[in-house]
């Protein structure tokens, strides 16, 4: 079992599907002499191209991963990848339940909950996102949603929930450029904890991170509220000085 994770703050980028690999190995270059030591500090990046960034990474402070696995171990899953996979190729994190995933692949509450138990069965940490799409926040149900799709992970992974990171992003948010209001993605964090701990799974421990159009210049008041434990981050993973400052604010 993974152990559980005190507070410290993490900064998890996003490259999302973007890359190449003389790009990459620029980026990385850059983002190791950006990075300070406030946070920790992973970067997801496409399948592909694991195995060099691991070996880029390797003997640095920062940690990679991969943003989806599939919930199966092995078999005839065509174009699925095995979190046991993801491990052997060094990755300490992996993205389950992307809003991007769920609407683009129809991924569902349970679907991404047993992607969690298949990451931790291999020793990576997941990365659960949840998050409301504007209908929904506009009618008032983002607490009832994040709880729903909470639950699925609370319901499959019992005690060991208290091993996963969770990531608040509102769908409305993300590669939009509008951010949650430190106040209104603090409220979502403080209700996310309370369901945590009222599921006796730890949660006064987990780490909650923010996601959505995180820049620069807003991540600090972000990190600073009481249940935001640092950030998942997209567009702005891409520019290593962008990066790079986001993971300075998270302390
Ligand atoms: C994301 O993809 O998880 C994300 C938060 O994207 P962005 O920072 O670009 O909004």
């Amino acid at each position: 079992m993974v152990a559980p994770v005190a507070r410290r703050p993490l900064v998890v980028g996003n490259w999302k599907m973007n890359g190449s690999r003389a790009g990459n190995a620029a980026l990385l270059a850059a983002l190791k002499s950006e990075v300070g030591d406030t946070a920790d500090v992973a970067v997801c990046v496409p399948a592909p191209y694991l195995g060099e960034v691991g070996a880029a990474l390797a003997g640095s402070a920062i940690r990679w991963g991969a943003q989806d696995c599939s919930a199966h171990a092995s078999g005839a899953f065509t174009g699925e990848i095995s979190a046991a996979m993801l491990a052997e190729f060094g990755c300490s994190y992996v993205i389950v339940g992307h809003s991007e995933r769920r609407a683009m692949h129809g991924e569902g509450d349970h679907l991404v909950a047993d992607k969690a138990a298949a990451a931790l069965d291999s020793g990576l940490v997941p990365i659960v996102c949840v998050g409301e799409t504007l209908a929904e926040r506009e009618a008032g149900k983002t607490h009832a949603v994040v709880a729903r799709q909470l639950a699925a992970a609370i319901d499959v992974l019992g005690e060991r929930m208290s091993s996963v990171v969770v990531a608040y992003e509102p769908v409305w948010a993300i590669g939009t450029g509008k951010t949650a209001s430190p106040e209104e993605a603090q409220a979502v964090h403080a209700h996310l904890r309370a369901t945590l701990v009222a599921a006796a799974s730890s949660g006064a421990d987990n780490r909650i991170l923010y996601g959505g159009s995180v820049k620069a210049d807003n991540a600090a008041q972000l990190f600073a509220q009481a249940d935001i434990d640092g950030g998942l981050i997209g567009g702005a993973s891409l520019k290593a000085a962008d990066f790079g400052a986001i993971c300075r604010a998270a302390r």
